[in-house]
């Protein structure tokens, strides 16, 4: 009978955990492109519809939807417009308002990948952290937490036709399907690449040419070497193109083809339509209709306070700003975002930490040692160089701005959020086994990297080369790596890895995120006459989270209002004596110390003098438009 128990036993638990494992089974072995991110997103948002809601928050250019999944407990959370009823509801034709949902009730964290469309490794991590959020929902407490407590909004694709042309076509497509007839033929998406040598995919052509910038390797002639523009060499140079013919009689090729606006550059700050200078910035900020999805989705959803917009590549992190320096920054938001989120970073990454974000106290050394050493100014201000892993766009060096309408610079600017973004993938040390440094750092890498396809996808990630006569430019080759193997992380052990640092990484910066909540409120009877009751309201709003309830830059959006206190009872029964209906409580500082910077008030208390008639129960709410709503009945003695 033990024996038989423990059997049982044994099954019922090896079927339990086969049954939650295989819930939406994920594996990280090949890209899921637009499909299958798709078919992920909508079987989770089926097999866990207590904690996720699959949301289409617009469509791209070519019809796909952009999708966010939600993921909060739906059952915690309370929104401020749910104490109170609507009075004067509209009449038709006129909607009323939507009622908020409890997500928005939490504070926000935003993740999302392949805003450049041919740089999906984002949208792998993407897809891992959500596995990882809902797989670990009930039996992991920390995770658990994160998920009553905020509201995670995923989009693994912001820009699904260049996913979709990227994964599933194997077409690199960088920006947003073209909606705008560049060559004047009343065609658009016309005249894209063709499979010249009609094996189902497009790869390069390569053909001897006096004026190319390429020259062969010369240990593996499969690999093209890249000269710089004024590079000279006595070796056969050649030239490398995509496989493509010129096939509206234009005299060009791959022009005009599926390339849209680039999307990081369509944001509405510091926007500049400079096609000379960039190219792709769009017709006017939020012109591109992906663009315009996440604008509205971030302008109805004021929790959001923290974000992450994955591109790759290169093995770092970019905090804002990118369009102008850090003197347009507050230096306590600097604070935050070097010595708590880089620091993490940096650690996680295993590389150099800055002196100054070790030691912190001595950093008025550290700004007098730049002074005097370094030529950037900025470095000088802070005490600190940029280490390798965490960045600014912005050049310092030649104090000059980067780009134009990029989406962390507006998530930071305009939203007052902690935005990044990481560039996924560094071929110089993601290779297991391998660091390549010097001039020669890629051809190294190359070496090895067909090595490692050879040996773990039985060289499928690459074609060699084979003779092909042009139709307009002769005798040549057509080879080379396919499209999804040119610069985002090699799937399988490479790739996971990866998505494991990075979703740890966001698990990191989540848990730092404010917490508004109403530890105390008391109600006392100072006078009684006939059905009416004086009574004196006493509340204590306490910010439990790690960071304050607002950046600094947020504190000043006008959007962006400060914490509120609501007493809310019946209207009819309750009239204020002293104090609002609402209060001010302005910004919760954390419980976390930022070096460098006092401590803040962590909470604050507020009163009322309110007549109420009947036994009317009166309630107090916290409202912190990123620190989340909070309520709790009064007590009244
Ligand atoms: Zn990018």
């Amino acid at each position: 009978m033990k024996k038989l128990m423990i059997c049982v036993f044994c099954i019922s638990f090896i079927v339990g955990f086969v049954a939650h494992a295989q819930k939406v089974p994920i594996n990280f072995d090949k890209y899921h492109g637009f499909t299958g991110s798709e078919s992920f997103l909508k079987a989770v948002s089926n097999a866990y519809p207590d904690i996720t809601d699959l949301r289409v928050i617009g469509k791209s250019t070519m019809d796909r939807p952009v999708y966010v999944l939600i993921i909060s407990n739906k059952k915690t959370g309370t929104p401020l417009d749910r104490f109170v009823q609507l009075r004067n509801p509209r009449q038709e034709p006129v909607d009323n308002v939507p009622p908020m949902t409890n997500d928005q009730a939490k504070p926000g964290h935003w993740i999302c990948g392949s805003t450049h469309g041919n740089e999906f490794t984002g949208t792998e991590v993407c897809l891992y952290t959500i596995n990882k959020l809902v797989t670990g929902y009930g039996s992991d407490t920390e995770i658990t937490d994160l998920i009553d407590r905020n509201s995670f909004y995923i989009c693994p694709i912001v820009n699904p036709d260049g996913v979709y042309n990227s994964v599933e076509k194997d077409l690199s497509q960088r920006g947003n399907s073209l909606m705008k007839d560049d060559d004047h033929d009343g065609k658009i998406n016309e005249d894209g690449p063709d499979d010249l040598d009609g094996d189902g995919r497009i790869t390069s052509f390569r053909y001897k040419d006096p004026k190319g910038q390429y020259i062969q390797d010369e240990v593996d002639p499969r690999i093209m070497i890249s000269l710089g523009e004024k590079d000279k060499t006595d070796k056969q140079r050649w030239s490398v193109i995509r496989e493509d013919k010129d096939n509206d009689g234009d005299g060009k090729r791959g022009e005009d083809s599926e390339q849209g606006f680039d999307l990081n550059r369509n944001f509405p700050e510091v926007w500049f339509d400079d096609n000379g200078y960039q190219g792709g910035t769009g017709d006017y900020p939020t012109s591109a209709t992906e663009v315009q999805a996440l604008a509205e989705f971030f302008s109805t959803h004021h929790n959001i306070m923290m974000a992450q917009f994955y591109h790759t590549s290169g093995g770092f992190t970019y905090r804002p700003m990118g369009v102008s320096s850090d003197v347009t920054m507050h230096p306590k938001d600097i604070a935050v975002y070097d010595l708590i989120m880089g620091k993490k970073y940096v650690e996680m990454m295993g590389d150099d930490m800055p002196k100054a974000w070790m030691y912190p106290d001595s950093i008025g050394d550290y700004k007098k040692d730049l002074e005097a050493k370094s030529g950037n100014k900025f470095a000088a201000a802070r005490g600190y160089e940029m280490p390798r892993t965490w960045v600014v766009h912005y050049n310092e060096k030649e104090n000059k701005r980067y780009g134009f309408g990029l989406q962390s610079d507006w998530a930071y600017q305009e939203m007052g959020i902690y935005s990044i973004t990481t560039e996924l993938f560094n071929y110089r040390m993601d290779l297991p086994g391998n660091t390549f440094t010097g001039d020669d750092a890629y051809t190294l890498f190359q070496h090895a990297a067909l090595k490692y396809q050879q040996a773990k996808a039985n060289g499928a990630w690459f074609q060699d080369w084979k003779p092909f006569k042009h139709p307009e430019l002769g005798d040549g080759e057509i080879g080379g790596w396919y499209p999804q193997y040119q610069s985002n992380a090699f799937p399988g052990e490479i790739l996971e890895k990866i998505c494991e640092t990075h979703w740890l990484y966001e698990k990191y910066r989540a848990s730092l995120l404010p917490h508004a909540v109403v530890t105390e409120a008391k109600g006392k009877v100072v006078e009684k006459a006939g059905s009416y009751r004086i009574i004196e309201v006493t509340a204590k709003v306490e910010n439990t989270g790690k960071l304050a309830t607002n950046l600094t830059r947020g504190a000043e959006l006008p959007g962006n209002r400060p914490d509120v206190v609501w007493l809310i009872g019946d209207r009819d029964n309750v009239s204020f004596i002293q104090g609002l209906a609402w209060q001010k409580a302005g910004v919760l500082d954390g419980t976390m110390s930022i070096p460098g910077f006092p401590k803040g008030k962590t909470s604050n208390e507020v009163k009322w003098l309110v007549k109420v008639r009947g036994n009317t129960p009166l309630k107090v709410v916290v409202s912190s438009m990123k620190g989340g709503t909070n309520a709790k009945d009064v007590e009244i003695n």
